[in-house]
This record gives structure tokens, C-alpha cells and sequence, in this order.
């Protein structure tokens, strides 16, 4: 099989091209995250790297490789530093521009020696600014968005043929006269893989990102944004869930309703904002008292909900009771460095098997109201009573 090499490069030209135009129309609508502009960058240097290496008219030889190959090494700084941001939410660290400067001096330095010697030295240089993105990619993506894991292939193909190309060049030092026809052609061929890699990797890492972004918006839909806790839909659904399989293994299953008391009062007399930190300091507190198994929902405003699935009323009780106890033993920071505490009411209600979700969340809220007429911080279980009257509540 023969290669033409001008036309793999054109190609390169092409894929690099396109992959830059999709970042730059996908980064004007909901897709302007830092990490795909840094890629879109990267596209552009390769593009015209490349671009560079085959429209050599009018520009001197040597000219013409310095361009490219500076080119070439900003599109690999562009792709480290997009992997960076993307698993590590951050830039590049300083230790990797020791390796750009490396690999930058490289270039000028390598011009006037022989052909196979300078492309070995390239590649090796090149290997050396993209190896550190393989293997961030390798350590922290594979876990990551399932796309991700084209990226880190491609990253560490990438890094391998380039590396597998500089070590060629040394080895074959001495029997490698320049004007090799055969070992030229394996050498471009080795490089265009590289970056045909690099390439594929620049599309996964698209897709990785679509990912990410559908992930974070299931998220939104079923988590409440200021606490963690899962929203009242997700809560009720989770609860029906729980009561469901708990019919099936004739387990019991509890709900516990929590209302922080007189809340009204610190938003009055510290503001929304310290409002906002008590909540997010409740439900932190909360849910250091729950097991893995238990679910965790802010039902509105300062309500939330427990579904605590193989409990009875006893241990239902036992943990509204820890998380009473807990929630009134916080010490918190309130306007003008005032401290402020609070406390909370519970109502608790173990489901009976003929409850519907509706049903014993509305049983809760009684014991809840129950509590806040005894006087507020403490826990009321729903008994028979209750239970009858929630029941006449609810059918009328
Ligand atoms: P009670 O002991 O009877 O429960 O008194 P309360 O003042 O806590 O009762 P109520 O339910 O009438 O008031 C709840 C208050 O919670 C109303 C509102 O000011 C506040 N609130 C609800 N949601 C939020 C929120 O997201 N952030 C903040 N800062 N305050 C909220
Ligand atoms: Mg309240
Ligand atoms: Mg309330």
C-alpha cells in the first residue's frame, strides 16, 4: 500500500477544521463551557499546523516547520489544558509549562539536523506535552462520563505513536541517510495516526461534554439546589417506591415531616441570606444522621421529609429524635457576628398497608402540627387517634 502523505495531511487539515467550526457554532448557543473553547483553540492550531506543512509556496522551508510544529505543540497545550479544566476544574499547572518551554526551544533547535533525527525530536517533544493530558485522562476520566473513555483511549494512542516515532528515529539513528523514501513514509504515517487520534479524542470529548451537561440537568430536575436533598416530586416518588417494596417484604417503612420552628423570625432579624446558610446547615446536619439506604427530600420552604425504608415507628422516632437533638446543639453564624441557634418539630408516622404516599405524609403533618401546638421542638408519633381523625381529614 502506498501513502500520500500531502493528501493525509489535507485530511487532518479537514477534520481539524471541522471539528474547530462545530466548537465555534456549539460555543454561540448553551455549549460556551471554558473547556470546549480551549478544544475549539486547539482545533484552530491544528488546522492551521497542518495547513502550514502542505501550502509551503512562498515561505521558506524552515520557516514553514517552525510554524507548523509551534502550531501543532499549542494545539496539544490546548487539548491538555481542556482535559485539565474538564477533570479538574482548573488550569494547567505550572510544572507544564516547563514542558511547553522544552518543547517550544525543541523546535529552533532541531531545524538544521538531519530529517529523521529532527522528526524523532518533534515527536518526543510533542509526546512530552500531551502524555501528561493521557494520563489525567486515564487516572480520573475513565470513571467519568462514559465518552469520556474514547478521549483516553485516543489521548494515550496519541502519546504512544508519537513516542513510538521519536524512539524509532534514535534507534534507527545511524542507518536512517536522509532521503529514505520507505522509512519517511512510515514516519508521516506513524504522525498522521497520532493526530487522526488526537482528532477522534477532540470529537469524544464533545460527546463527553453533551454527557455531562445532560447528567447535571437530571440532576437539577430531581435535587434541590440550595440543600442537596431531593426535591418534593423525588421525595414522594421515592416514598412510594420505599412503601411499594415494603407491602412486598412485609418490612415496615416510616415518614418523619421536620419544620424548622419559627423560621419566619431569623429571616426577620438576619436576613434571607443567613436564612438560606441555616437551611443548608439543617439539612447538611440531617443528613449525617441518616443511613445510605434512607431518603433525604425538602418537601418546601423549611419542611423536609424522611422516608425511612426497614423502620418501624420506634427507630423512626429514635432518629427524628437524633436529628432534634443535633439541629438544636448547632451553633450558627448569624448577621453582624451574631450567633444564632435553632430548632425543629417532628411528626412522625409508620405506614399501615392500605396507606397511600398522600395518605401518610398527610398523617406526618398532623403529628407535625401536634408537635408545634405542644410547644415546638420535639418529636410527635401519629397513634391510632390521630391516624382516625387524618383519615376522616382526608376523605372529607
Ligand atoms: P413555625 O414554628 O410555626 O413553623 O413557624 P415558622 O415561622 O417557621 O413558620 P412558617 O411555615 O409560617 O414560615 C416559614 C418561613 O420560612 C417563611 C419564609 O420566610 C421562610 N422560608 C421558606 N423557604 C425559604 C427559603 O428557601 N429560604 C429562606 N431564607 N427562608 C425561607
Ligand atoms: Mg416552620
Ligand atoms: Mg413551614
Amino acid at each position: 500500500m502506498t501513502l500520500h502523505v500531502p493528501t493525509l495531511v489535507l485530511m487532518l487539515v479537514v477534520g481539524f477544521g471541522l471539528l474547530t467550526a462545530q466548537l465555534w457554532l456549539a460555543g454561540r448557543g448553551v455549549l460556551h463551557r471554558g473547556e470546549l473553547q480551549r478544544l475549539g483553540w486547539a482545533g484552530l492550531a491544528f488546522c492551521a499546523g497542518f495547513a502550514s506543512f502542505v501550502m509551503r509556496t512562498g515561505v521558506p522551508g524552515w520557516l514553514a516547520l517552525l510554524i507548523g510544529n509551534w502550531l501543532l505543540m499549542g494545539g496539544l497545550v490546548g487539548v491538555a489544558s481542556a482535559v485539565c479544566r474538564h477533570l479538574l476544574n482548573r488550569d494547567l499547572p505550572v510544572w507544564y509549562f516547563g514542558l511547553c518551554l522544552v518543547a517550544v526551544l525543541s523546535v529552533p533547535a532541531a531545524l538544521n539536523v538531519a530529517t529523521p533525527v529532527r522528526a524523532g525530536a518533534m515527536s518526543v517533544a510533542m509526546a512530552l506535552l500531551l502524555m501528561p493530558a493521557a494520563a489525567l485522562a486515564a487516572w480520573r476520566g475513565w470513571r467519568g462520563e462514559l465518552s469520556f473513555r474514547v478521549v483516553t483511549v485516543m489521548l494515550v494512542l496519541a502519546s504512544a505513536a508519537l513516542l513510538v516515532r521519536g524512539v524509532h528515529a534514535a534507534l534507527w539513528l545511524q542507518s536512517l541517510p536522509e532521503g529514505n523514501d520507505a522509512w519517511q513514509t512510515w514516519s508521516s504515517a506513524i504522525f498522521m495516526l497520532a493526530f487522526m487520534a488526537v482528532l477522534a479524542a477532540g470529537f469524544g470529548f464533545v460527546l463527553a461534554n453533551f454527557e455531562r451537561m445532560a447528567s447535571q440537568m437530571r440532576k437539577l430536575a430531581s435535587v434541590d439546589g440550595l440543600t442537596g436533598a431531593c426535591n418534593h416530586n423525588t421525595t414522594l416518588s421515592l416514598l412510594a417506591h420505599a412503601m411499594e417494596r415494603s407491602r412486598r417484604e412485609g418490612q415496615p417503612v416510616s415518614f418523619v415531616m421536620l419544620d424548622l420552628d419559627h423560621f419566619k423570625r431569623v429571616n426577620d432579624q438576619h436576613g434571607h441570606v443567613v436564612g438560606d446558610q441555616v437551611l443548608k446547615a439543617v439539612a447538611q446536619c440531617t443528613r449525617g444522621r441518616l443511613r445510605g439506604s434512607d431518603v433525604f427530600g425538602r418537601l418546601g420552604g423549611e419542611e423536609f421529609g424522611l422516608v425511612l425504608p426497614a423502620t418501624g415507628v420506634g427507630g423512626a422516632r429514635h432518629v427524628a429524635e437524633q436529628v432534634r437533638q443535633a439541629v438544636e446543639a448547632l451553633v450558627l453564624q448569624g448577621d453582624a457576628g451574631r450567633t444564632l441557634r435553632v430548632t425543629l418539630s417532628a411528626g412522625v408516622a409508620e405506614a399501615a398497608f392500605s396507606d397511600t404516599p398522600e395518605t401518610l405524609m398527610h398523617l406526618a403533618d398532623k403529628a407535625l402540627y401536634q408537635a408545634k401546638q405542644q410547644g415546638r421542638n420535639r418529636v410527635v408519633v401519629a397513634d391510632d387517634w390521630l391516624r382516625n381523625s387524618s383519615l376522616q381529614g382526608v376523605t372529607g
